[in-house]
């Protein structure tokens, strides 16, 4: 529990981790959070404290790639040294105890920190034939997630399946799979979404939460805007590619090995909202589009079911489509055409604070969100 646990400032010498690299992830984090250069010291202060909010973290119906994204097994990152440096008081993977101990242990979790704790919940729940397909020391997750939301002061959705439903939930969905906000309607609720989930996303809005003590802003969604605000898309290298109309045709082709754009091999970037483009994974190494893979749009509602991750998105089919793909098929205008296009039904719907989907791409310019 919080009181046997070492300081943040003592775990993170012990991995070797300076105060100068400490800081400058605060400042990472703060830029992130679109935050000013003023606030790196007290999400400094913040995550250093000796006394913070607890959390408790229920994985349900889930693979548990959310939380091997977090800690990377292989080798402890300083995101994954803060989470657990900072309040981490129940994990289902990550603790030692099991069976009656770790009930216990979220028992007493729960009691002691009763309407402060922060609850994490990763993986789908099931709801079908009254929750029996997944169940914890013989609780339904269903009843789970009841009784420990109770307690909550906020409720962190981690991954696409907790955020909406993910995999579990896609087509024919036969264990009746559900997010956590289609049964928690009473707390605030973050969602962090993403399959799996960007690491320092988490550890950016448990940061937020530390410092000011309140969720950060939303979108439509429920996503924290410092990291869903923009689509993939929008902060592409290959962008470029795209408004010249510059699209590799295979994996292999002569487009491909120049770096253009993915959108015809499937790349669902434009509909997408996520930071992978600015964050990026691995520690800031590269992301799949980086490494010649089209973004899956995994960090949007129903993927799974949005047919094939290499089946490109429909052209508009409006006027100002049909003349792009005209122009599309005579030469490089078609991308700056449907960039046009697709940027205007984008701003409409960002002004809404609302995610621009594949059918709003095919709407008549007027009727989109
Ligand atoms: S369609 Fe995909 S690869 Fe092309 S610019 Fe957009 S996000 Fe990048
Ligand atoms: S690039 Fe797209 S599919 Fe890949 S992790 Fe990011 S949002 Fe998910």
């Amino acid at each position: 529990m919080m009181s046997d646990k070492l300081s943040l400032p003592v775990i993170l010498q012990a991995h070797g981790i300076s105060r100068r690299k400490f800081l400058t992830f605060c400042g990472s984090l703060a830029t992130l959070m679109a935050l000013p250069e003023s606030m790196v010291p007290a999400i400094a202060a913040a995550l250093e404290k000796a006394q913070r909010p607890s959390v408790i973290w229920l994985s349900f119906q889930e693979c548990t790639g959310c939380t091997e994204s977090l800690t990377r097994s292989h080798s402890p990152t300083l995101e994954s040294l803060i989470l657990n440096a900072i309040s981490l008081d129940y994990h289902h993977t990550l603790q030692a105890a099991s069976g009656e101990a770790a009930e216990a242990a979220r028992l007493a979790a729960m009691r002691q920190f009763y309407g402060k704790y922060l609850l994490v919940v990763d993986g789908s729940i099931p709801t079908g034939d009254g929750g029996v397909y997944s169940t914890i020391a013989g609780i339904s997750n269903l009843d789970m997630l009841q009784e420990t939301a109770k307690g909550a002061a906020a409720i962190v959705a981690v991954g696409t399946c907790a955020a909406f439903g993910g995999l579990p939930h896609a087509h024919p969905n036969p264990t009746g799979a559900v997010a956590v906000s289609d049964i928690i309607r009473d707390k605030p609720i973050i969602n962090i979404s993403g399959c799996p989930p960007i690491p320092v996303v988490i550890t950016g809005v448990l940061a937020h939460y530390l410092t000011f003590g309140a969720i950060p802003e939303l979108d439509a969604l429920g996503r924290p805007k410092a990291f869903y605000g923009e689509s993939i898309h929008d902060r592409c290298y290959r962008r470029p590619f795209y408004d010249q109309g510059k699209f590799a045709k295979t994996f292999d082709d002569e487009g491909a090995r120049n770096g253009w754009c993915l959108f015809e091999l499937g790349c669902k970037g434009p509909t997408t909202f996520n930071a992978c483009a600015t964050t990026k994974w691995n520690q800031g190494t590269s992301f799949p589009i980086e490494s010649g893979h089209g973004c899956l749009g995994c960090s949007e509602p129903n993927f799974w079911d949005a047919g094939s991750f290499y089946q490109a998105l429909s052209t508009p089919l409006t006027p100002v489509g049909r003349a792009a793909a005209v122009a599309a098929a005579a030469g490089i205008v078609g991308g700056a055409a449907i960039a046009m296009h697709n940027r205007h039904t984008k701003a409409a719907a960002e002004s809404g604070h609302q995610t621009v989907t594949v059918k709003d791409l095919e709407k008549p310019p007027g009727e989109e969100k």
